[in-house]
Parts: structure tokens; sequence; C-alpha cells
């Protein structure tokens, strides 16, 4: 029989597992086991839309068997199996789910710390054993197969006898050593004590022949030994259990168990609710976001059971998009379990379900936000964005769902505060919730437009989010009160405003003869009070707004798109008095000049310069 190689990346896990120094070896039967109760959710699954698979409660068990004279220990499942194919892509290469993304994920870091932090799969068999035979037969499959590897070296697969549908994982353990006690994982007591830590929720039985002893019949002080098949486990899943009986680190387990995330959760909403539609939710705000969170891969959804039996992986329509990081699970008697996919968009009772659970995670993030306010803002920067896209998108339908869970930077506050903070502060003259908007804090921080705004003494929210001012302009008002951009033609300052209009007024030719020099560029050159320090900046006409400009613009289709700018120039400025000679006495130098503003205008919005060869060449002229 020929030995197939490990692919690389398979190799170097398994070298990892077989070397580890790691000491909570005893997982790999976790491992195992989760892996057989998924098999049989598959067979489960399976028979909901294939009619040649039929699904038996009874007939749906794992069996642990230990054999110490031979230092076996064997996992069988009446799971769905494996194909010979099958059974070279699942364990033959890292499995893509759990295994594969953790490798990806931690490269970098010591293999030994991370093996306790979820799951590692299959491979972790190779922890505690010399040799491991799966032998599997698929669903509606007459054939058998038999795969097994020493390790390293690698496979071999070849046809083999096995009578039912399932998977058997044979595990030959290890000698003891002076420093591992391998002996143990053949103990019933150990087995029985592994199973209630890590499994005890699995939802089928595990099964074990376990040896007892009773009184001899006829005799009162004689006992004899008997076998008798005891399930290891209580099966009643976590999510129906009380809160009560159940500590965080339940939770946690659980949370890993299931993949739902790496570390452990942030946020553990567990609720039963009854009423028209009666349900239990068990729901996790990961800490950190999937690997995959922001790409097209990424599929929302919680896993929806009916009375306790898997009928959808990853419902989708259980999860508006902006909540789409949550993880968890639905179960609920009102749901019937042959419902099919497409009659499930349409239940009812999902929708109803749906719209509860969206209440539930706000009304929990408030709550966070309220008490727990570093969690929060732990929470918002890792999603933060997409509550952001939420308010963005579907035109603003679901605004006012998301509108107080949104925080921006403050510029009084130096630091993040939700829109309700800041109109409770607003000043008795502000008219607006003022923001500016840059690449970041420190970018924004020195914008000669928020100058003047922070001088009346008003507090500035930064957008340096790609998708804030969008968000925002769905938004348009929290409280009745309006946004404003710093940027924006007017600001609301009604004595500034005014003398504004008379200096440029007073300066008109100068202004249309600036204006005429920057042709197609800018739509108006306007004296303004807005500038404190800095002698020029861009104001910004109308509802696409400069940075919006720049967003839009890296979008395919849209590199004409242009916002309305104004070019403003601080008279108070020393500069001022230089434009005005050139106007008076070279007209070619004041078109150098207004060049010159304009490019500096871009260059503190973040603009590529319009021509940087001629820009470097004016800048040098000056030089003289
Ligand atoms: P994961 O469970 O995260 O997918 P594993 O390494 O634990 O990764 O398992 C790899 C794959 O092998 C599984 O995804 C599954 O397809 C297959 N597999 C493992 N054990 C069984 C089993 N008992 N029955 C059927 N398929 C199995
Ligand atoms: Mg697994």
């Amino acid at each position: 029989m020929a030995t197939k190689e490990f692919k690389a990346e398979s190799k170097r896990l398994l070298n990892l597992m077989i070397n580890s120094i790691y000491t909570n070896k005893e997982i790999f039967l976790r491992e195992l086991i989760s892996n057989a109760s998924d098999a049989i959710d598959k067979s489960y699954y399976r028979s909901l839309v294939d009619e040649n698979v039929s699904f038996n409660k009874d007939d749906f068990y794992i069996r642990i068997t230990a054999d110490k004279e031979k230092r076996t220990l064997t996992i069988n499942d009446t799971g769905i199996g494996m194909t010979k194919d099958e059974l070279e892509n699942n364990l033959g290469i890292i499995a893509k789910s759990g295994s594969f993304a953790f490798k990806n994920e931690n490269e970098a870091k010591d293999g030994v710390d991370i093996i306790g932090q979820f799951g590692v799969g299959f491979y972790s068999a190779f922890m505690v054993s010399d040799l491991v035979t799966v032998k599997s037969r698929a669903v509606n499959s007459d054939e058998a197969y038999k795969w097994e590897s020493k390790g390293v070296e690698g496979y071999s697969i070849e046809p083999c006898e096995k009578e039912n549908t399932g998977t058997e994982i044979i595990l030959k353990i290890k000698e003891s050593t002076d420093d591992e006690k391998y002996d143990e994982f053949l103990d019933e007591y150990k087995i029985r004590s592994l199973i209630k830590k890590y499994s005890d929720f699995i939802k089928y039985p595990i099964k074990m022949l376990v040896k007892k002893s009773k009184l001899k019949e006829g005799s009162k002080d004689e006992y004899e030994d008997y076998f008798e098949d005891e399930t290891l486990n209580s099966m009643v899943p976590i999510w129906r259990k009380n809160k009560n009986e159940l500590k965080p680190e339940d939770y946690n387990q659980f949370y890993m168990d299931k993949h739902f995330g790496y570390e452990k959760p942030l946020k553990v909403i567990h609720s039963k609710v009854e009423g028209v539609v009666s349900y239990n939710t068990l729901l996790f705000i990961p800490a950190k976001a999937p690997y995959d969170f922001y790409t097209k891969e990424f599929q929302k959804g919680l896993e929806l059971y009916s009375n306790g039996v898997l009928i959808m992986e990853k419902c989708a329509d259980l999860l508006p998009d902006y909540f789409s990081f949550v993880q968890g699970l639905v179960d609920s008697a009102d749901l019937s379990l042959n419902i099919s996919r497409e009659l499930l968009q349409h239940d009812r009772q999902l929708k109803f379900i749906a719209k509860k659970i969206k209440e539930k995670i706000k009304s929990e993030l408030l709550l966070m936000l309220k008490n727990d306010r570093d969690k929060y803002i732990e929470f918002y920067k890792n999603f933060g964005r997409q509550l952001k896209y939420g308010v963005y998108s579907d035109f603003g339908s679901n605004k006012d769902v998301l509108q107080d869970l949104l925080m921006f930077y403050s510029s009084t506050e130096k630091k993040l505060v939700s829109l309700g903070e800041y109109v409770s502060r607003m000043k008795e003259d502000q008219k607006f919730i003022y923001y500016a908007t840059g690449e970041s804090i420190e970018r924004i921080e020195k914008l000669p437009q928020t100058e003047v705004v922070k001088d009346k003494g008003f507090e500035i929210l930064y957008f340096n989010d790609d998708v804030d001012e969008f968000a925002i302009k769905m938004l348009m008002k929290y409280n009745e009160k309006e946004f404003k951009s710093v940027s924006s033609k007017d600001l609301g300052f009604e004595s500034d405003e005014k003398e504004d209009k008379k200096e440029t007024e007073e300066n008109k030719e100068l202004f249309d003869f600036m204006k005429e020099a920057l042709k197609g560029k800018v739509k108006e050159v306007r004296a303004s009070k807005r500038l404190k320090n800095h002698p020029v900046c861009l104001a910004n006409d109308g509802d696409l707004s400069i940075e919006m400009e720049k967003v839009l613009k890296m979008m395919p289709d849209n590199k004409d798109i242009k916002a309305d700018k104004i070019l403003e120039i601080n008279t108070n400025h020393q500069m001022f008095g230089a434009i005005k000679k050139a106007f008076a006495e070279d007209k070619d130098k004041l078109k150098m000049f207004s060049n010159l503003l304009y490019n500096e205008a871009l260059l503190i919005e973040g603009l590529p310069v319009d021509d940087p060869v001629q820009f470097a060449n004016d800048v040098s002229c000056l030089i003289k």
C-alpha cells in the first residue's frame, strides 16, 4: 500500500501536534467527539433534503471503546461518513474551517500556546497516539475505506469492511513515559470525566460499555461483574439550561467548541423568551472580527434549531447586515422541523424572532455603552464600521436603530463620544453638530477649517473613516440637530459671514481675477473669517464634500466626480499684502500665486496637487 504525503501545511501542523509539549493533550477527545457530532448533524441535515436518507433519532450516537490490552481507544459515530475522496481531502489537508484559519492567523506565533485556545481538529489525535486509523463508510454508499497514518511520514488509503454508515476512529495510544501518562486515556474513569468536562452538551448520546457489579443471583454477599451501556453526557444543550446554572467558562467553552471564534467572546447574551413565539437564544459578540469578516467569503447568520435539532447552520435571515458579527444560535419549538430554506424566508415566526433578536442586540449594546464603556469602545473599534455602514445602506432605513450606537472622536474630549453626549453638551448659541473629515485624527486636528469652530468653543467630531461622512449624510440630523462640516460654505456664524461678504465685495476684482486663473478648479474665491493663522483653505459648496470625492474617486466609473470647491483666503494673513501688490503690479505673478495657494489648499486636504512639476517649479521660483 503506497504511502501518500501530507500537504506541506498539514505536515507543519502535524509536527506541531506530535512534538507538542502542550500539557492539555486531553482535548483530542473533545475534538474527535465534536467531529463525530458534526457528522451526525450532517446526516440529519441531509435527510431533510434527500429522500434517500432517513433519520431515525435512535440510530444516532457516538460510541467510545477502550481496550487496555491493545492500547486502543475507538470513537465510533453513525454520522454521514466519508467517501474515499473525502478521506483524502478532509484528513490529508488541513480542513478549511478551524485549523487552516488558525494557521494563517498565528503563523508568526509559537505554536505551543495557541493550541489550547481553540479547536485544533482531527490532527490533535496525534498528540496521544502513534497510529491513527479511520474507517469510514459514507451515507448511501456500500464501499468503505480505511485511512491510516503514523504521523508526518504520510498516510495510506485502502478499501475495507465496515457494516454501518459512519466513521470509526481507532487511536493506538502512545506508551506512557516518565513525563506523560498516556495510559490514563484508556481508563474508564478518565474518559468519563473528560466527556463531562468537554462534551457534556453534545446533543447525541455518547455511549460506553461500562463495567458494573451486582449481587449474584440468589446470593446475599457475592458480587459479579457485568457490562452495561451508559450514556456519559447529559445532552442538555447549554442554551436550554438556566443562566444561574452556568458559569462564564461554560459559555466560553461552548463558544470555542463551536469554533465561533478563537478567543473568548466579548459579550454573551443568553435569553429565553416566552410568548406568541417562544424561543431560546444564545448570542455572542466576538472580541475580534473574524479573519474573513471584511471579505466576500464571510457569511453571516445564526444556527437555527427546532426543539434542539439543528435545521440550518447559518440562517442569514436572523441577523441584519449591520449586526453580522454576532455569532450564536436560536432554538424554537415553534418552528417546523421540516421547513425548507425557501419557506423559512417567509416564515412569520422566524421574522418575529429576527426582529426581537435585533432589538435585543441593540439594547444589550446600549447597556454596555452605559455601564461598561471601555468594553463598548473595544467592541466599537472592531465593529463600529459595520454599524456606520448600516446607517448608510438601505437608504438609511435603519438609522433609528443605529444612531445611538455611533461614536466619533471628539475635539474637546479627546476620545470617542456618542451623538447623545455631543448634543447634551452643545452651547446655547450652537446650531449645528460640527464635524471635520480627514485621514487621521492627527491630520484633522491640524485642519485650518477647524480653527474658527474651536475658537467659538464648539466641539467637533472627527471623521477619519471613509464611511463616516456618508453615514452622517444619510442620518442628516440627530435629535433635531443638523450636522455641519467645518469645511462647508456657511458655518452658521452670522457676524463672520457679514464680514466675509464685505471683504469679498471690497476685493471683488482681485478675487474674480484669481477665480479666472483657477478656471474649472474652483467655483469661487473669497475672503474668510474661518481662517485664523493659516493663509488658505478649501471650503465646500453643495452635497458632495471633498472627502466624499476622495472616497468615490477610488471606485470604478467615478473618475470624473468632483466636489464644488471654494478657495478661501485669509485677508488678515501677511501673504495677502503680496497678493494685492501682485494684482496691482504683476498679473502673471498673481496667476502663479493663485496656483500656489490652490495647491497648498489641496495638500492640506490630503489631495494630490494638480501638476506637481509646475508646483515644484513655482515654489523654486519664490526662493530667490
Ligand atoms: P473541522 O472539524 O474544524 O472541520 P477537523 O480537523 O476536526 O476540522 O476535521 C476535518 C474534517 O474531516 C471535517 O471538516 C470533516 O469533514 C472530516 N471529519 C472529521 N471527522 C469526521 C467524522 N467523524 N465523520 C465525518 N467526517 C469527519
Ligand atoms: Mg473538528
